[in-house]
């Protein structure tokens, strides 16, 4: 895993999602007509120069995500591939509003031919931008091994049993944001889902039983599907599409609470470093 993507809020499944969103929204069927390239080691793959003739001049065709991956599909068979790693935002920001809204953060800027643009800022600068080709991606994903999706129909119980089973002598927690496993879920989701089934982060594969097991896996769709009608968790720099903040952090359980009294049974909130993440959890009602 990364170092990168540690302790703090990045976006994860519900922070993309919900941006995924908004720009089919906002910016399916627009024309970009110029893009600005502030920070060039933002573009991968591509000289900044090769970068802009390629999509200056094309069409806007789909938005979607993979894992905590924003995918944005243009009219020339290529996409861009965005991973906002820890502090990556992506805005759309409406024509009265761009001098207001671009600052030393901002690195690409997406210039569409009604006046709006799109924005990709980035404090810390891990994040990044790379040109695929559309009819490539799957491979691409692939090559990355990334896991199944969690909200997908065909993620079924029996499908989660099964991915567990090769899994007995990791921890719960660590293998839920193993990108390989399952695609999409961090740090704060899977405290969220530990907390929610009742289950030690800490807790053996091999040692779940089948009600763990279920209520593991209701919790995570529920939480994740929640969390997406919230517009995400802006605990850190998270900020959707329209520049705002998500709604989520209220609704949170047990992330970030140490030292505070649990919701369920009022007990103590604990936090431990776990495969390096800070991991809250409460260890009165979690076993
Ligand atoms: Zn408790």
């Amino acid at each position: 895993m990364a170092p990168e993507d540690d302790i703090r809020g990045m976006p994860e499944l519900p922070e993309v999602e919900t941006i995924k969103r908004q720009l089919n929204n906002f910016i399916v069927g627009k024309k970009i007509k110029k893009i600005e390239i502030r920070l060039p080691k933002i573009v991968q793959l591509m000289a900044p120069i090769k970068f802009k003739s390629l999509f200056q001049g094309t069409t806007i065709k789909k938005v979607s995500r993979r894992g905590k991956v924003l995918i944005i599909s243009l009219n020339n068979n290529y996409s861009l591939v965005i991973h906002f790693k820890l502090t990556g935002q992506i805005i759309f920001i409406p024509p009265r509003d761009i001098n207001q809204k671009i600052d030393k953060h901002t690195h690409l800027i997406y210039y569409f031919d009604d006046n709006s643009c799109l924005i990709h800022n980035d404090i810390r600068q891990f994040g990044y931008v790379r040109p695929i080709k559309t009819n490539e991606l799957d491979e691409y994903f692939a090559g990355q091994n990334f896991g199944p999706e969690p909200l997908e129909k065909d993620f079924t119980l029996k499908k989660f049993i099964e991915l567990l089973k090769h899994k007995p002598n990791q921890k719960i927690k660590p293998l839920l944001i193993d990108q390989t496993f399952i695609s999409g879920i961090g740090n704060i989701y899977s405290q969220e889902i530990c907390f929610c089934a009742k289950i030690l982060p800490t807790r053996l594969i091999k040692t779940l039983a089948d009600r763990d097991i279920k209520n593991i896996y209701k919790c995570l769709k529920q939480i994740l599907k929640n969390s997406i009608k919230y517009r995400g968790t802006s605990s850190d720099t998270y900020l959707d599409a329209q520049g705002k903040e998500g709604d989520y952090v209220p609704r949170l359980r047990v992330y970030g609470r140490e030292g505070k009294k649990c919701f369920r049974c009022g007990g103590m909130v604990k936090k431990i470093t776990l495969a390096e993440r800070g991991t809250s959890y409460c260890p009165s009602c979690q076993r």
